[in-house]
């Protein structure tokens, strides 16, 4: 998504004052090609390296199960996250999409914001 459409996108939600996590489920536009590379980039584990989050390892590395995508509380849950927030011109590339467990991905500064 180019980063003007998705502005005016996200212009339009707001307006529309739909809750902030159900935007982001409607910007969470990587294609299922993108989705598929990261995955087989992060050989299946969270590509998480924040520095607050205090892995034991720089990477988090936490084991995934791919069918676990989204499911919350279920073995292995993940997100494909974008390193850049669509709201601010993050893209759909697989250069701004990261493979994070759930506790990362909701460490994350955009997480439900
Ligand atoms: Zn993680
Ligand atoms: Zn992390």
């Amino acid at each position: 998504m180019d980063p003007k459409k998705s502005s005016t996108l996200y212009y339009v939600i707001k307006v529309l004052s739909i809750p902030v996590r159900e935007m982001e489920k409607i910007l969470m536009a990587f294609s299922r090609e993108t989705i598929e590379a990261a995955w087989k980039r992060s050989g299946g584990k969270c590509e998480c390296r924040r520095k607050t989050h205090n892995h034991p390892y720089v990477r988090c590395n936490k084991t995934l199960s791919f069918a676990n995508r989204g499911k919350d509380g279920a073995w292995g849950a993940w997100e494909a996250h974008h390193i850049t927030a669509v709201s601010s011109g993050g893209s759909d590339a697989l250069s701004n999409c990261e493979i994070l467990c759930m506790e990362c991905h909701k460490n994350t500064g955009s997480y439900g914001r």
